[in-house]
């Protein structure tokens, strides 16, 4: 009997939503009540500690001992009045989660009592036993230390009772072991070539951020019924289970009236969120059955990933209290719309000027053209290391998968940019007319709106879309840390601006051009060479596949394939040149994903096995026995005329055979290509065998285990269904 299928089931049919009390407080004023923010700073310590602590989150100023005591003594006050015993750093490792330790404030002194201690010393550095995070091969055994520094740029904040400060995470000789390091110096070198680039503009410029705005996407499936399947808690997905009769067909779950559960599972979520300063703003329904979405008001881009990492935390603890376990798995069931994260980006001037945005004036939109021209020349010349920063075991499910953008990176500009571009081509070489001057203030430049969000003109196929006034970058996965596709993004955008700069300063001093003409005559040859990596079209069509590939854009659809570009010259080069990551510190990395791939895909090798082997083969058998004793029972009635009535059952039993034998088969077939694959030294052979040996089993035993499920009786099969997981309330 499927015992815990069926209990699974009924626990939940008796949930009720559980009761969520709002705060007295409007949201508004509970907004980042639980952060250390720089005007709460500003009551809790001497203004000179204060002023430091302002300069370093502006011009990233390095803040002294007495100063950093000082900060400390405030933050340890505040985070006790909120009810915090502890403190940790809190760091985003690269296993993909965040991590913490927590030490009491409360230290004895010896002489019997005991004092609440939190120093300069404790908040700017820290060294958790580090040999337990994954470092490729940095940190050898006998130097495994490595060490926490504060973040000053992204504020304090209390979580529960513990007062969580954000660090980065370095090896002892100073390589990044972290997510946050490379993010932060990508978005120094991003912050030089703006700030210059911005300057051909407006002199008063003096710093550029980035922004991101991500909109994470997740379902949430009860506890019980989650608990139910091995696959799902394990590895969050479904190795198998045959699809329901309705999936989302009927497209009648998005933008749908949101479940009560899932609300009061929502407003718990967003009043956790909004106290620790993560301004979410909208949630709805996602297209698949218990698949929904949450957006913040984006910030600067390592804050928001920050924010984003705490979410996903808050998230599946926010989950059990609602007895759900939050699925951020891109693709848990096969058949229906997997996760994603779109990482909206763009890049803001210290004066308030959102570079992406189309602006009133000619000047303003050739500010914009720049930065938009720059910013598809960067993604056409590093579209290989884009691709690499969305790889993952889970995400190879989603792109591609004919709903996910494609595995090949593309951008779309939609309509009138295109017309632009298509216009600016034609710019005259060298010094332009007075006449074509006028005719491209008024006609072309001038011409943009400045609201370009026409929801008509969008293209949901494109992995790297232009949306108004910023790029959205949809191929991200809803699992992964945002931190990688920034890093990424901001540095090859900051190359881009350099040689943009470099260009268009030789031409004013070489050719004695106008600075504007030299812009559009650097403008002009951009458009004309990475035209390649414009696509308007349906990016799920075969014929873009075919298309792609005659314009010699990559296709890897496998994460070791696509691995391979973070290695490549051209990126160690890169990030060399930006002091973003040294070639130690790419290699370790590109070794920690390799081996986090093998390790996936083996686990879900080894659940898949176990789960063919322990439930569906016996279970199959089980059904088996039932139809073998009919047939006899047929006989002892109907002597050697049985047959006519037992033909059915006949034929069940031989397909049931049938069945198992392919199981069986395969499963030991898979288990010797796991064998095989572990003996490989390298791990990025090892990692393609276990894509393309290993992997391609899973689809077959797959198939022959969700026959099954169609074949055998209901009451006896073990594994909680596709429509009772996502249909039961
Ligand atoms: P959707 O893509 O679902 O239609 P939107 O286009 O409204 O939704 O995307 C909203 C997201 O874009 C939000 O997270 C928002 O904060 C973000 N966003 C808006 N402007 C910017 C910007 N200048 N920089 C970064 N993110 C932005
Ligand atoms: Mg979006």
């Amino acid at each position: 009997m499927a015992t815990i299928r069926f209990q699974a089931i009924q626990e939940t049919l008796n949930r009720k939503p559980v009761v969520v009390n709002e705060p007295a407080v409007r949201r508004s004023e509970l907004y980042a009540s639980n952060v250390f923010t720089t005007s709460t700073a500003k009551h809790y310590m001497p203004k000179e500690a204060y002023n430091a602590v302002v300069s370093a989150n502006l011009h990233g100023t390095k803040i002294d001992r007495k100063v950093a005591d000082q900060v400390a003594a405030g933050m340890k006050a505040w985070a006790m009045g909120k009810g915090a015993t502890h403190y940790t750093h809190w760091f985003q490792p690269l296993t993909g989660a965040t991590a913490e330790k927590h030490d009491a404030f409360f230290e004895p002194v010896g002489d019997g009592t005991a004092i609440d201690k939190f120093d300069g010393g404790q908040l700017v550095q820290q060294e958790p036993d580090a040999s337990s995070f994954p470092n490729g091969g940095i940190r050898n055994t006998f130097e495994a230390r490595g060490y926490t520094a504060w973040d000053p740029t992204s504020p304090a904040f209390v979580m529960g009772t513990t007062l969580c400060i954000p660090t980065v995470f370095v090896s002892y000789t100073g390589e990044a072991l972290d997510h946050k390091t490379p993010l932060l110096r990508a978005l120094q070198s991003i912050d030089a070539a703006a700030t210059e680039v911005a300057r051909y503009f407006d002199k008063n410029v003096n710093k550029v951020s980035c922004t991101l705005g991500w909109e994470q996407e997740y379902f949430l499936i009860d506890s019980a019924l989650a608990a139910s399947r091995p696959d799902l808690t394990l590895a969050g997905r479904m190795l198998l289970g045959h699809g329901a009769a309705k999936g989302q067909q009927l497209e009648d779950h998005y933008f749908g009236s949101i479940p009560d559960r899932a609300l009061a599972f929502m407003r718990e979520l967003e009043i956790e969120c909004i106290t620790l300063g993560i301004p979410v703003k909208t949630r709805h329904n996602e297209v698949a059955p218990n698949q929904f979405e949450l957006a913040p008001i984006f910030e600067e881009a390592n804050l928001a990933v920050d924010h984003n990492s705490l979410l996903m935390d808050v998230m599946s603890k926010v989950g059990a209290r609602h007895n759900f376990k939050v699925l951020l798995h891109e693709k848990p069931f096969a058949g229906i719309n997997g996760s994603g994260k779109h990482n909206n980006w763009s890049m803001a001037t210290d004066t308030g000027v959102n570079l992406l945005s189309p602006g009133k004036t000619p000047k303003n939109n050739l500010q914009f053209l720049t930065f938009f021209i720059n910013t598809i020349k960067a993604v056409y010349e590093y579209a290989d290391l884009l691709r690499a920063a969305i790889a993952s075991a889970n995400n190879d499910h989603r792109l591609g998968a004919n709903e996910a953008p494609p595995a090949i990176i593309s951008v779309f500009l939609g309509d009138q940019l295109s017309r632009v571009l298509d216009e600016l081509e034609n710019v005259s070489d060298g010094n332009l007319s007075p006449e074509e001057k006028t005719e491209l203030k008024l006609n072309v430049v001038g011409k943009i709106p400045d609201v370009l969000l026409d929801n008509t003109d969008r293209n949901r196929t494109s992995p790297f879309a232009f949306t108004g006034n910023k790029f959205e970058f949809r191929a991200v996965g809803s699992s992964a840390n945002c931190a990688k596709p920034m890093t990424v993004l901001s540095t090859i955008v900051s190359q881009q601006l350099r040689e943009f700069k470099a260009e268009v300063d030789a031409l004013i001093e070489g050719k004695k051009m106008k600075k504007d003409d030299a812009i559009f005559n650097v403008l002009r040859e951009y458009i004309k060479s990475c035209k390649a990596i414009r696509f308007e079209g349906d990016g799920y069509s075969d014929e873009w596949v075919v298309e792609a590939e005659k314009r010699g854009l990559n296709n890897f659809k496998t994460t070791p394939e696509a691995l391979k570009a973070q290695v490549s010259q051209k990126a160690i080069d890169l990030f060399a040149a930006h002091s973003v990551m040294n070639h130690v510190e790419i290699e370790a990395r590109y070794e920690i994903e390799l081996e986090e791939y093998i390790k996936k895909v083996q686990i879900e090798g080894r659940i898949l096995g176990d789960i063919a082997t322990n439930h569906v083969i016996p279970t199959a058998i089980a059904y088996q026995n039932t139809l073998i004793q009919n047939v006899q029972g047929l006989k002892d009635i109907f002597g050697k005329d049985f047959g006519q009535y037992a033909e059915q059952q006949l034929d069940m039993v031989k397909e049931i055979s049938g069945h198992i034998n392919s199981i069986k088969k395969n499963v030991d077939d898979m288990i010797e290509e796991r064998k095989k694959a572990n003996k490989i030294d390298h791990a990025d052979q090892r990692a393609d065998a276990y894509c393309n040996k290993v992997k391609p089993y899973f689809d077959t035993i797959r198939y022959h285990c969700d026959k099954l499920e169609l074949m055998v009786d209901d009451e006896l099969w073990p594994l909680t269904k596709y429509r009772e997981l996502l249909f039961t309330r």
